[in-house]
């Protein structure tokens, strides 16, 4: 029996251990799709596929106004783009150069993919996360708002260019506008632009000078939605439906699929890399509907 003065410790101490245990679950990921494909079917498919999971919340035929299906590759072509973002002594993924002007930006042949979006959305975590296979690659993560004021240049291996651009918004460098209007405009090989929204908020004034930038230079661009791990299902249903709502009638340039994803738990995160690795070409059809790695 616990003496009566002790009570209160061992509740305190119980408490603790269920929290730390919380915080050990909420820190566990699944970096590797290896991992992801050993967990119980309900629990894989909230990782691999997140809309596909808000999706059965929503009545049969408001399920149609989520496109989930645009982009729907099988756990193989998941499995396959893997190696894409695997560094090894024959891919490697490595950060290349910064630059504050066009002009100062590498010369390079391959495709390339731009990363925009408000300071603290969650940009250098989800890029620190897509390249979580590759760890020797350094993404700073910033303490303060606004710390990201250069263009980034990450080289991986021979398939393509990943570009992590300023943040915008909350104490952006002077120049942004310029210096990203310039990249968006000229850079030729750029394939396709990651607007980041912070799925808490949604989509916000600073989030549509962006959105209006990609539309008035036509270029193809592709909604993420960030920190899914932090709403509530039925919140961020409702702001998934709501930006859905918004691509559908305001956009012409942006792909109409959303893609959710957590840099915590990494939900969404294999399903993007998988797509990046589409819309650079480095998958390929075999001709029986599987995706093949472009060697
Ligand atoms: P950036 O300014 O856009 O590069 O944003 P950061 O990646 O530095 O993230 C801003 C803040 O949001 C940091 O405190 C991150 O830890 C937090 N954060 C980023 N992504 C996630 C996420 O997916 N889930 C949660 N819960 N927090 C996140």
């Amino acid at each position: 029996m616990t003496a009566p003065g002790l009570r209160p410790i061992t509740r305190k101490l119980l408490e603790l251990t269920r929290a730390l245990r919380r915080v050990n679950r909420a820190c566990s990921t699944f970096q590797t799709f290896a991992e992801v494909l050993r967990l119980p079917k309900r629990q894989m498919t909230k990782l691999a596929f997140p809309l596909q999971e808000l999706q059965r919340q929503l009545t049969p035929d408001a399920r149609l106004d989520l496109h989930v299906k645009i982009f729907d590759p099988s756990l193989e072509d998941i499995s396959k783009a893997e190696s894409v973002f695997t560094a090894t002594g024959r891919n490697r993924i490595e950060y290349l150069s910064s630059a504050v002007r066009l002009d100062h930006a590498p010369d390079l042949a391959q495709p390339e993919v731009c990363f925009i979006g408000r300071s603290n959305v969650g940009k250098s975590s989800l890029i620190k996360a897509l390249f979580s296979l590759a760890p020797e690659v350094e993404v700073r993560v910033s303490k303060k708002p606004g710390h990201t004021k250069k263009m980034n240049f990450f080289k991986v291996g021979k398939y393509f260019t990943l570009v992590d651009m300023p943040g915008y918004g909350y104490r952006a460098p002077e120049d942004f506008v310029d210096m990203v209007e310039t990249y968006l405009k000229e850079r030729r090989n750029l394939m396709r632009t990651f607007l980041l929204v912070d799925s808490v908020v949604g989509i916000q004034k600073t989030d549509s000078i962006a959105i209006g930038m990609c539309e008035e230079f036509s270029l193809p661009y592709v909604m993420v939605l960030t920190k899914i791990d932090k709403s509530s299902k039925g919140h961020l249903l409702k702001q998934v439906l709501q930006i859905q709502k918004f691509v559908d009638s305001e956009t012409q340039g942006c792909f109409p699929q959303l893609f959710p994803v957590s840099s915590v738990t990494y939900s969404g995160i294999h399903l993007l890399r998988c797509f990046i690795a589409d819309i650079t070409g480095n998958l390929k059809t075999d001709g029986f509907g599987q995706l093949e790695l472009n060697t």
